[in-house]
């Protein structure tokens, strides 16, 4: 971990007053003043701020129900930002993985492990995303069936020069189905009912790898142990 990373992770400096410190020269790692904000620092150095001996705080795992009408950034633009409801220290170290569109709904990830959310969002990981989906248009079976052969195989997208991954949809009712992702590209799931001449008018995420929301919308939990090992 960078060592500005570190410093705002194990005090309650934010990332400007760490850096500002580690340039006047009150940072050591290993008893040598480190003036590089960059330098990386590993689990078993020993890293002081002046006197005091720092150790950082664990990464934070959190997952949370979005409601609609909320923005996945930190920023107030539209609507408000989801880290609005969620009160807890440092929310600007957080970061989501996996965004949702402003009126979609549902199970958001949120750390300040940069590897672990990496390993979530990059498709090679193939890490499972649910979602269901509601339509203006009634599907009936025999439809669904076609229109889930050709997400199976891969359909391109307009602007993309390669087809989506597999991806499994199961039909729920005529209007109502659940799509399978592995990867999120921008508006993925609208664009892909788009190309099949449906319009995605409702959708909410209910699973990431084998992490299932099961929290109220608007409400937010810390993640198990064994929720944060299942992916990775
Ligand atoms: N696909 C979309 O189109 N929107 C989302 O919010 C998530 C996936």
């Amino acid at each position: 971990m960078r060592l500005d990373k570190f410093v705002c992770k194990s005090t309650e400096l934010s990332k400007e007053q760490a850096i500002r410190a580690i340039h006047r020269g009150e940072l050591s790692v290993n008893n040598e003043v480190v003036l590089n904000e960059a330098h990386q620092v590993h689990e078993n150095n020993l890293v002081k701020l002046l006197d005091e001996t720092l150790k950082a705080r664990a990464f934070r795992y959190i997952m949370m129900h979005k409601p609609a009408a909320t923005v996945c950034s930190n920023i107030d633009e539209v609507y408000p930002s989801l880290f609005n409801g969620l009160q807890i220290e440092k929310p600007s170290e957080l970061h989501i993985a996996g965004r949702l569109d402003a009126d979609t709904t549902g199970l958001v990830l949120i750390t300040d492990d940069g590897r672990w959310s990496f390993d979530i969002t990059r498709p090679e990981k193939k890490c499972h995303k649910v979602y269901r989906v509601t339509l203006s248009r009634a599907l009936s079976e025999h439809q669904a069936a076609q229109i889930a052969e050709q997400f199976a195989q891969g359909i391109l997208l307009q602007g993309e020069s390669q087809l989506t991954q597999p991806a499994r949809l199961q039909r729920v009712t005529q209007q109502q189905v659940l799509l399978t992702l592995t990867e999120g590209k921008f508006h993925q799931v609208k664009r892909m009912f788009a190309a099949v001449g449906n319009r995605v008018i409702g959708l909410h995420r209910e699973q990431i790898g084998d992490v299932r929301l099961d929290i109220d919308v608007g409400q937010w939990r810390y993640l198990s142990q064994d929720e944060v090992a299942s992916f990775g």
